[in-house]
This record gives C-alpha cells, sequence and structure tokens, in this order.
C-alpha cells in the first residue's frame, strides 16, 4: 500500500509553475527563468493548496478527484502522472476490498445457514 507521508512529501518538492508559460520554477526565484514574467499568486492559486488536493483525491472523491488534481496549478505534470496513477490504484484497492469484504460476508452466511 501507499504510504500517505510519501505523498505529501512528493507535493512538498513539487516545483511552482509560471502562470505564464507553465514551465517550472524553482521555489524562492522572482521571475520566470524560461520567459522572464515576474512571478505572481493570485487569490485561487493561494486556494489551490496541494495538500487540499490530497485530501480531496485520498480522503473523498478517490478517482473521481482527478480533474481537480489536473486543474491544479500546484502539481508538476511528472507528479500529475505519479498522483493519477497512484489514486487510480488506491481506488480500485478500496474496490476490490470491498467486494471481497462482501463476498466473504456472503459466502460466510450461506455457510452458517446453508439452504437446503
Ligand atoms: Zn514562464
Amino acid at each position: 500500500m501507499l504510504e500517505s507521508g510519501n505523498v505529501e512529501n512528493a507535493a512538498e518538492e513539487a516545483d511552482l509553475l509560471c502562470g505564464h508559460c507553465e514551465q517550472e520554477v524553482p521555489h524562492g526565484s522572482q521571475a520566470c527563468p524560461m520567459c522572464g514574467q515576474p512571478l505572481q499568486v493570485n487569490p485561487a492559486q493561494k486556494l489551490d493548496r496541494p495538500w487540499t488536493v490530497l485530501v480531496l483525491l485520498f480522503g473523498a472523491t478517490g478517482v473521481l478527484g482527478l480533474p481537480v488534481l489536473w486543474a491544479s496549478r500546484s502539481f508538476s505534470i511528472r507528479n500529475k502522472i505519479v498522483l493519477s496513477l497512484a489514486v487510480t490504484i488506491y481506488t480500485a484497492a478500496l474496490v476490490a476490498a470491498a467486494w471481497l469484504a462482501i463476498r466473504n460476508a456472503w459466502n460466510a452466511w450461506h455457510e452458517a445457514f446453508p439452504t437446503q
């Protein structure tokens, strides 16, 4: 299983993206090294925190939250791909676990009360 700590670390290491050319920009830069545009954080980007997206993905919506992840500017393309795979595996594992639990309960019920 995926360790949630690893996911949080990956998010913290994500580079900022230039709002103008969408290239990755090192933390602490005053301007984009690719296109020279000054880096500005608008109010929408302030709400777009990595942990908010991660909580949504892994705590609430699963794969249904992937559009939010891909719309987010808080993650690089590489991290978006990795997180998409992770949340897909995570959701599939949850569905598989739920299915096995239901099937085991069903089997146990029929072993305890076999139909004649
Ligand atoms: Zn740029």
